[in-house]
């Protein structure tokens, strides 16, 4: 048995701690003592048992697994996160026309302008339609 898991088993009266169960739908304790399993606990999915050393291995790899998770998400928020400063910058650009700033167009860049700005409901629902596909 490994030192650091020395552990009694939580039904009063019974020993240590052996073994875990990694089934998912076992409504029994997870770690459990050889008493529980005369008692019928998990024999009905031995196969999903694991000794303490395995599960010091599994929660490692899960710990690896997370970690790597964790870094991707990250990433994926970076991206997000630039994709949203480019969809303001381009609403800005679009959308905004200070009376100074239409004072500074000529009729072709004004047509533009109010081509984009006619459509602005339409956009905005377009819009709305990607970003909840996400
Ligand atoms: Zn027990
Ligand atoms: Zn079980």
């Amino acid at each position: 048995m490994i030192k650091e898991l020395q552990i009694k088993c939580v039904i009063e009266g019974h020993d240590f701690v052996e073994l875990a169960c990694l089934n998912e739908k076992c409504k029994a304790n997870r770690v459990y003592c050889h008493q529980c399993l005369k008692n019928g606990d998990h024999v009905a999915h031995m196969k999903d048992q694991k000794d303490l050393k395995e599960l010091i291995e599994f929660f490692y790899e899960v710990e690896q697994e997370n970690g790597s998770l964790i870094s991707k998400l990250s990433l994926m928020f970076g991206e997000i996160i630039k994709l949203f400063t480019q969809l303001n910058q381009g609403l800005e650009q679009k959308f905004q026309f200070s009376k100074d700033k239409l004072l500074r167009l000529n009729a072709k860049q004004l047509n533009q302008a109010l081509d984009q700005v006619v459509k602005y409901d339409e956009i905005k629902k377009g819009l709305f339609e990607e970003i909840k596909k996400f």
